[in-house]
């Protein structure tokens, strides 16, 4: 290789890409005729319709398992899981500080505590070693964020909650048949939660779904219901008694027709995606300055986005030059991800999640300073994003890689 420094697009130079990425329709014929079947239904309640059971039904054969319940969105699943399991006022439930804000809400809606463990510099997932340091006697809970398609080290995570006799809900709003050793992520916890929303691999406008792994009837009558009010919904037999609060994040069949239709396509998304991932990832883990997501040892990961982290002493432009700069070359990027990790939003910083009361928060006393998390706070302080889409083309990946080696070539410390 020459070492030839090109003229950056920022500074005048040539664009690395000049044509415009791939698109595509995310919905077609198919979602329309299972929309019409749904409205001939002359009902779009989902104990009376066909869509949201078929939906679920196929869901479960692609994952294998037996039970899973539908949810409004990702945010209501994550609530179905944490109230099915049991997690009450006061319990601490240890989740990631870099996350969609919807992992966090309903454990606070249970009048729980979140509690935010450190994470992995490379996955960008919860490092096993920081949850288990932040066990205390009322911890309940883990919910473990798959993050951008990767998955957590699921092994140690296991272990610890066995040990400690803890739930494990799984967020897997941003990963969608991603594996871990060989397994679905989503079937490996007690519990695991999907989102549709429209920003996921696969939408239904909104909407979510959770699976229940324990494989019990019960644990599923307790989600199930747990998504519709605490009615108990089952066959016939409508049970309306109300012991404890439920809220109503029922699907409807609208969701569930659409759903039916985008299911069948998720396993090309992910393929594609998961290709173009990795293709990324092997075009640029040579370049100085440059960390890339780690994918550990036998696991899948679908790429919800593609998130790689400068090492800024090898480079000699700050991080938003650098975006500047890609994004001149006809790359679109972002820095980071959220734009801080989730307890230096003012709701934990006051800890006001009910306004004029600093319940649950002020049960155990807890307080969350900047510096908690530290490899989480500089993950993204340095982290770069760009999209991965599965409508792209392999020219679009190509200039992409070559995009960001131009950039780093001018910029790396010689
Ligand atoms: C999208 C997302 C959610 C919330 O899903 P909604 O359907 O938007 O409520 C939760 N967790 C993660 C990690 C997400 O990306």
């Amino acid at each position: 290789m020459v070492n030839h420094v090109e003229k950056l697009a920022i500074h005048g130079g040539e664009k690395v890409k000049t044509t415009p990425f791939g698109t595509g329709k995310r919905f077609g014929f198919e979602e329309v005729t299972e929309l019409v079947e749904a409205l001939n239904q002359n009902t779009l309640f989902y104990h009376f319709g066909t869509k949201v059971k078929t939906f679920l039904n196929d869901f479960n054969a692609m994952y294998g398992i037996r039970y899973s319940v539908a949810a409004s969105s990702g945010t209501a699943a994550i609530h179905v899981a944490l109230g099915a399991a049991g997690i009450t006022v006061g319990d601490e439930v240890i989740t990631s500080p870099i996350t969609d804000q919807g992992t966090l809400v309903g454990i606070l809606y249970q009048n729980a505590i979140p509690v935010f463990a450190d994470l992995d510099p490379h996955t960008y997932n919860m490092d096993p070693r920081s949850i288990e340091a932040r066990i205390t006697p009322r911890t309940k809970a883990i919910v473990v964020v798959h993050l951008a398609g990767n998955a957590a080290d699921m092994d140690a995570i296991m272990a610890i909650a066995r040990k400690h006799k803890l739930k494990v809900i799984e967020d897997c709003a941003q990963s969608y048949l991603t594996r871990y050793k060989g397994r679905l992520i989503g079937t490996i916890g007690d519990y695991g939660c999907f989102s549709t929303n429209d920003f996921k691999h696969i939408s239904t406008g909104d909407g979510g779904i959770v699976t229940i792994n324990s494989g019990e009837e019960a644990d599923y009558h307790a989600a199930h219901a747990f998504a519709d009010k605490n009615y108990q919904r089952f066959g016939t037999n409508v049970q309306k008694d109300l012991y404890t609060l439920a809220p109503n994040y029922r699907m409807t069949e609208l969701q569930g027709a659409v759903g039916i239709a985008q299911l069948k396509k998720l396993g090309h998304i992910c393929d594609i995606r998961q290709r173009y991932g990795d293709k990324i990832t092997a075009g640029i883990s040579h370049l100085r300055g440059i960390h890339v997501p780690r994918v550990d040892e036998g696991n899948y990961c679908t790429y919800w986005f593609y998130m790689f982290r400068l090492d800024l002493d090898q480079l000699t432009c700050t991080r938003t030059e650098f975006c500047k700069a890609l994004e001149a070359e006809g790359i679109p990027n972002m820095e980071g991800y959220i734009s801080d990790v989730a307890y230096m939003q003012p709701l934990f910083q006051n800890r006001t999640a009910y306004p004029g009361s600093h319940f649950p928060f002020d049960i155990s006393g807890i307080t969350y300073e900047r510096g908690l998390c530290p490899v989480a706070e500089s993950i993204l302080q340095t982290a770069v994003r760009i999209q991965v889409n599965e409508f792209f083309t392999e020219k679009d990946i190509e200039e992409m890689i070559a995009g960001i080696a131009k950039v780093i070539a001018f910029y790396e410390k010689k």
